[in-house]
């Protein structure tokens, strides 16, 4: 499909609505505006125009304004997804929603928050604390805004026990292309009538819609939380034992899966130690409840279970500060292994619980047959692994054929053993092959046609996902 280019009138209509200030063309446009965290160096790719909306108002403006013209509008949060999903690949208009960040409404009552999609998943969070209540959902990066998250439906370390943003989605508001607002569902907590165009929007990457309201769902605060970092002598006798844990009748809140060299990684990164980094593979775990004692009978029984599978000890947190310390050390696992290379690229499959171990000797092997370093990290809990390929010093032809094929064999792998392209990441432009071949014909022509219904001239975050 061919589109429109901006044009000096375009641009002077998106002063118009927004203010000068917050529309910006040319090199007035920040080159971190061409990425975002997983972008190859020659995949970059600038917007004509950046609009900094502030309103649904503006919003409704905008879009109305481009499906009339044919303009491609990529909607953005901060920048911080891994497969290219805020990238204007057509270039076009480059809608910022960074602006639109308040926080609008707490509803005790109905345990409900109503944000604006700016708003950072870490205010969420630090919000809902301070009024004795709990966001659960927990992705590793916490400056993401609740609009990205909500749009590529982020997981994160919290979901064995509390699920994922969609769980926490009560209701939407949203504008579709044509420009008309819509809310979906408010504030109630069941809802049987008609298609869920809620669900059909969560994790849509803005192919469908732009978010521009979230009713979120809380929960009340946990009392107690105390975290167990469990030494394996390898990574495969580690993994083997989540899916024991999952049977044991006992709900951590996250069980993590790290190799040694990810942590020291992360070492190297942050310039702080964990508490030990020298076995080969790790489990990290959460625990959480309203008093000490049932915490203390739940990660018990797991402790032991871990010491008979295999663990070499098991290393118990207790006050805030020290689990503070070692989840955020956890948070900054990606970053670490990104400073160690000079470039990557990663894998987020999900597999059934029961075949992380499995999955996980496929790169293992691929590891030693391409003689390149992988490296690898996982919310094992829910069966979902995340795998980084890095270039390190291999000239840039050798690093192309090598990650094709790497990837490929990830893929293929995921799929025999009955799991999906992303647990938590999204497709965005860079998964899109790897979904057409796991999804298959059917579901890839339905999808299409969803897409249709929502946006006929294709200007929503075109070329994305399908
Ligand atoms: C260090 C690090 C750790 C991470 N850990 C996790 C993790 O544990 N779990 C996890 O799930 N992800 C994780 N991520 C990925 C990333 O943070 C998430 O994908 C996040 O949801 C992106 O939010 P964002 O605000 O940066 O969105 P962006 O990257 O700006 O956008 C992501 C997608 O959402 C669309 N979008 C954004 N806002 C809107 C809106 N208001 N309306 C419609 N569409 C919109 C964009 O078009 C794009 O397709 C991590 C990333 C990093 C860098």
């Amino acid at each position: 499909m061919s589109y429109k280019e901006v044009e000096a009138l375009d641009i002077a209509f998106l002063r118009g609505v927004c203010g000068e200030e917050n529309v910006l063309a040319g090199d007035a446009i920040s080159v971190d505006y061409s990425r975002d965290e997983m972008t190859p160096e020659d995949m970059r790719c600038m917007p004509d125009v950046l609009v900094k909306a502030a309103s649904t108002s503006q919003v409704s403006e905008i879009l109305k304004y481009a499906n009339e013209r044919r303009i491609p509008v990529t909607p953005r949060g901060q920048g911080t997804g891994l497969v290219m999903g805020a990238v204007a690949i057509h270039r076009g208009i480059m809608l910022d929603l960074t602006r639109m960040n308040k926080i609008l409404e707490l509803d005790e009552d109905n345990m409900t928050l109503v944000v604006e999609p700016g708003v950072l998943i870490m205010e969420v969070r630090a919000f809902a604390e301070e009024h004795g209540l709990y966001y659960p959902p927990m992705p590793g990066e916490k400056s993401a805004s609740i609009g990205g998250n909500v749009s590529t439906n982020a997981g994160g370390m919290t979901a064995v026990k509390y699920g994922v943003t969609r769980d926490y989605v009560r209701g939407l508001e949203v504008v579709i292309p044509g420009g008309e607002v819509i809310e979906i569902e408010g504030k109630v907590a069941k809802n049987s009538s008609g298609y869920s165009l809620k669900n059909l929007i969560i994790g849509s990457e803005g192919t469908l819609a732009v978010v521009t309201k979230i009713v979120l769902r809380l929960v009340a605060l946990p009392k107690r939380t105390v975290s167990l970092l469990v030494p394996f002598s390898d990574p495969v006798t580690a993994i083997k034992t989540v899916p024991r844990i999952m049977k044991d009748k006992v709900l951590p809140v996250a069980v993590e899966f790290m190799e040694g060299d990810v942590i020291k990684a992360a070492e190297e990164y942050l310039g702080k130690k964990f508490p030990d980094h020298s076995a080969e593979a790790y489990l990290l775990l959460s625990f959480d409840g309203a008093t000490k004692e049932q915490v203390q009978r739940d990660y018990e029984v797991v402790a032991q279970l871990c010491l008979a599978s295999g663990a070499a000890d098991v290393f118990i947190s207790d006050t805030q500060e020290r689990q503070d310390a070692i989840w955020s050390a956890r948070g900054a696992f990606l970053e670490g292994i990104k400073a160690s290379t000079t470039e990557m690229d990663e894998c987020d499959v999900v597999v059934p619980i029961s075949k992380i171990a499995e999955f996980l000797k496929r790169k293992v092997e691929l590891e030693k047959k391409n003689g390149l370093r992988i490296r690898s990290f996982a919310h094992a809990g829910d069966g979902n692994l995340h795998v980084y390929i890095l270039k390190d010093a291999i000239d840039e032809k050798a690093w192309k054929v090598k990650l094709g094929a790497i990837m490929q064999s990830l893929y293929d792998k995921a799929r025999e053993l009955g799991g999906q392209v992303s647990g938590e990441h999204g497709i965005g432009f860079m998964k899109k092959s790897y979904l057409a071949e796991s999804a298959g014909p059917v579901a890839i022509e339905l999808m299409r046609g969803i897409k249709k219904v929502f946006d006929p001239n294709n200007i929503l975050n075109p070329g994305k996902v399908i």
